[in-house]
């Protein structure tokens, strides 16, 4: 295959080489169909109980009563497909989000597409930080390393070289040759990619790539237990109801009496088996990260939305997170006043492209003082010392205008090990970077020699011996919301701590500027390594700062607030940063800075690199478990008058055609309850306090024992009201008019009720206010009293065993419902005033 190296391939040629070839992808994605969907929706408890209960009206000769039922199961079937197949929808979208991309050349130009897309005989562009995504020839490079210790087990980094340049070997893993599923831990290259998906080598070795099961999250794992119970619960008292019902109906036969006593123990059970739970979890928490992925921040693992809300430690960066990465130079000391000088050194230890803020800054000011690039870099290039983080410094070998230069920059206190000072003049240096330091500028140290032939060159930039020309200062100003935002945390109880390669007074400058508490005390990271993990444990209790670490360094503070039992969110960008983001609770990586790797190994991708975002995140994160809470509260609330109901009519010696709820009737309310918990509760805005609590105990249970008594009571109430009034009715002697009466009770106060819970201290005027405007709430509302009105008041009442009831009778159901679920404002009322008086 001929591909022109620098146009790429065209699109119609990549086009049909995917056809050739397929995707990207080890194994091809498997899809579940429908009907296995279907059945698995079918095979839940509630649906099996359902079927029975049709089976048996069929049974006992009613086909009209199980064909209705049927419908109504095909109904809440619907309802769950559709449910499904919408969070479906959107998870799939969020991984396709945040699935790896790569940059090709195409038609000419560069272009990023999904790693999936990639094709052989595409020329793919890879630099530090990537998780090279085929294997291909690489027929450019740049200080190319990589680390395939993913295939090969060797932990060193491979130096690679181009295809034109390399030396015949007879290894098997080749010099010239970039491997899938390896990283590029240094410099860039163009490769052009020769085997893709199941061919490259990657492919072959087959290491566990179907990608892991998604575990269950601890809130499945507690609405789980949650669920067995009720459904345990409901096993009991469905056999008890069963055998109150077969002494109920004496006069019947045999046969009859089982039937009749199987029916109404399913109808009861049905009526206590919360099957909402594990609906409400998928949906509000895929709906929650959707809604975040708009608003800039994605989230790679679902669990991770339940987490945010938690979270007591946040972690950052202080370069672009905090700041905004756009370095100036601001400050120059020369020391023995040659700016010029100063300035061209400066410059020749940039990179000759320059992809960092800070060199790009540097380069500029050298442009601004008159070095031109075409100036500094014309020169032969001898040699480079690379920066590392443990190093923090470099510096370049150039020939140019006729001399060896050997200059460098860095970090003051590594350049100071290898300049020539006396002691009077270092001290003198080391007033002027305190001094630079304190304005929350960062200081680099600029230095040169210039040996007399190359074999004078310095092996390493350690061994050499450098004159000092002076110092730089950088500003990097903080982002303008991050002082507000920091507040924000601090009244929420979040702790930020900021990580910063930066000397410590740089960076306790800048904290001070943004308000980060406990500013004076930092911990740099020689004292770090020095520091035991018991000890850091200890002080990482009042430190909000540290400074001068490395990546490696981030783990160990990770896991010390951990200890502490901290629920920390951590950010990263960097390859070295991946095991960091591991640990962490919530991992945070940047979407435009970081790498590929740590965004794989991150929970949630921030799109924007914006402090900001963070915040509103946890914010998010909070509202969403607040939601949850609401819609686990509600559901239970709702449960009580309808299992009751179940349970006490038998108890009470209701004969079987009197009952106040049939299976039936347990069905319609079902389809009701669904959707108004998981549409209306799902939409719920954030309370006014949300961000002036501290952070939620992580072990604390869904349903607190508070929020559970409130429920309790609330259930309660509204089963004494609608039960109470089927009895009343139920003395007149019509049956359907009393069941009638009650139904439409329970129906109308599930509209209030979800109005009144949708927040724990706004009225329910303020609530509907909000919600006034919402399009959604109208067709919720609309759809219930609609719904009521055609099972009222349409032939389907008498299949239903409904009763047409008269206005008075109507409005009279109607005032009961508000009454018995609107009485909760008045409690609200009392704890706000209670609330003023203490304030
Ligand atoms: P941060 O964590 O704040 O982004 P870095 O790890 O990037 O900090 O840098 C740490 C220190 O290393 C800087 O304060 C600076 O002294 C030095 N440094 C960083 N980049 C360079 C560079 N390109 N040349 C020389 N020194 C550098
Ligand atoms: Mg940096």
């Amino acid at each position: 295959m001929t591909t022109n190296k620098k146009m790429g391939l065209t699109t119609q040629d990549a086009q049909a080489l995917q056809e050739q070839y397929g995707k990207n992808e080890l194994t091809a994605g498997k899809k579940q169909s429908f009907f296995i969907k279907t059945l698995h929706i079918i095979a839940e408890p509630m649906f099996l109980l359902l079927i029975v209960a049709a089976i048996i009206y069929f049974v006992l000769g009613e086909p009209r009563d199980g064909a209705v039922m049927l419908i109504f199961v095909i109904g809440i079937i619907s309802i769950d497909v559709i449910q499904e197949w919408k969070t479906d929808k959107t998870l799939n979208a969020l991984k396709e989000l945040s699935a790896p991309h790569v940059t090709v050349i195409r038609d000419g130009e560069e272009l990023m597409i999904a790693s999936v897309d990639l094709v052989p005989g595409d020329t793919m562009i890879i630099a530090e930080g990537v998780k090279i995504p085929a294997d291909g020839e690489i027929i450019k490079a740049n200080d190319l390393c990589v680390d395939e210790s993913s295939l090969t087990g060797e932990a060193e980094g491979v130096w690679k070289v181009t295809v034109d340049n390399a030396e015949e070997s007879d290894d098997y893993w080749r010099r010239d040759y970039c491997y899938a599923g390896t990283l590029v831990t240094q410099g860039n290259a163009h490769v052009l990619v020769d085997k893709i998906g199941a061919l490259t080598e990657y492919g072959k070795i087959g290491t566990s790539v179907a990608s892991a099961e998604e575990k269950p999250t601890p809130l499945q794992k507690q609405t789980g237990s949650l669920v067995k119970l009720c459904a345990g619960i409901a096993a009991v008292l469905c056999a008890l109801v069963g055998v109150i019902t077969y002494f109920n109906i004496p006069e019947h036969v045999f046969k009859d009496r089982i039937i009749e006593s199987i029916l109404s123990g399913i109808t009861l059970a049905m009526a206590m088996i919360p099957e909402e739970f594990p609906v409400i979890l998928t949906v509000f928490l895929s709906m929650g990260a959707w809604r975040l992925a708009k608003k800039n921040s994605l989230v790679r693992k679902l669990p991770s939305v339940e987490t945010l809300g938690a979270v007591s430690v946040l972690c950052v960066d202080k370069t672009g997170t905090i700041t905004m990465n756009q370095m100036t130079v601001t400050d120059i000391w020369a020391r023995n006043s040659d700016e010029d000088e100063l300035c061209e050194m400066m410059g020749l230890g940039c990179e000759t492209e320059a992809y960092d803020p800070m060199e790009k800054a540097m380069v500029r000011y050298c442009e601004k003082c008159g070095f031109s690039k075409e100036h500094l870099f014309g020169g032969e290039l001898i040699t480079e010392y690379a920066f590392t983080n443990e190093l923090k410094m470099m510096g370049h070998v150039w020939h140019h205008d006729g001399e060896i230069i050997v200059a460098a920059k860095g970090s003051p206190e590594r350049m100071l090990t290898i300049c020539i000072l006396t002691d009077q003049e270092r001290l003198e240096v080391n007033d002027k970077i305190a001094e630079m330091s304190k304005k929350g500028l960062r200081v680099i140290a600029v230095g040169v020699m210039k040996p007399q032939t190359e074999a004078e060159i310095p092996k390493t930039i350690t061994q050499a011996k450098l004159r000092l020309l002076g110092l730089i200062g950088l500003a990097d100003p903080p982002r303008e919301a991050v002082k507000e935002d920091i507040k924000n945390c601090t009244r929420a109880g979040v702790r930020v701590v900021m990580i910063t390669g930066d000397n410590g007074i740089t960076a306790s400058s800048i904290a001070k500027q943004i308000g980060i508490p406990n500013c004076d005390h930092i911990i740099t990271g020689d004292e770090l390594n020095l520091m035991s993990d018991e000890v850091l444990q200890e002080k990482v209790k009042n430190v909000s700062i540290f400074s001068r670490v490395v990546p490696e360094h981030k783990m160990r503070i990770v896991k010390a607030f951990k200890a502490n039992g901290e629920v920390v969110a951590m950010t990263g960008d960097g390859v070295n940063d991946a095991p960091a983001l591991k640990t962490a609770d919530i991992g945070i990586a940047m979407g435009k800075r970081g790498s590929e790797v740590s965004r794989e190994a991150a929970d949630l991708i921030l799109m924007d690199d914006n402090f900001s975002t963070i915040v509103s995140t946890i914010e998010d994160g909070r509202r969403i478990y607040d939601n949850i809470r609401k819609a686990v509260g509600y559901v239970f609330t709702i449960h009580i008058p309808i299992a009751f109901s179940c349970l006490f009519a038998p108890l009470l010696g209701v004969s079987t055609t009197n009952l106040f709820l049939l299976p039936l009737h347990v069905v319609i309310l079902e389809l009701i309850i669904d959707p108004t918990c998981s549409i209306v509760l799902e939409r719920q805005p954030a309370e006014h306090d949300i961000m002036d609590r501290k952070p939620r105990n992580p072990n604390e249970s869904i349903i607190p024992g508070k929020t559970l008594a409130k429920s309790v009571i609330q259930g309660l109430v509204i089963f004494g009201t609608s039960f109470g009034t089927y009895f009343m009715f139920l003395g007149q002697g019509n049956t359907p008019l009393a069941r009638t009466m009650g139904l439409v009770i329970i129906m109308l106060a599930n509209l209030v009720l979800v109005q009144v819970n949708s927040s724990n201290q706004d009225f329910v005027f303020q609530s509907m206010k909000r919600l006034i405007k919402d399009k959604v709430m109208w067709a919720i509302n609309i759809g219930t009293i609609g719904g009521i009105l055609v099972i009222l008041y349409t032939p389907l009442s008498a299949f239903l065993k409904l009763y047409p009831l008269t206005i008075e009778q109507f409005f009279m159901a109607a005032g009961i419902a508000i009454l018995s679920v609107i009485w909760y404002e008045a409690v609200k009322l009392v704890c706000w005033l209670r609330k003023k008086r203490n304030n």
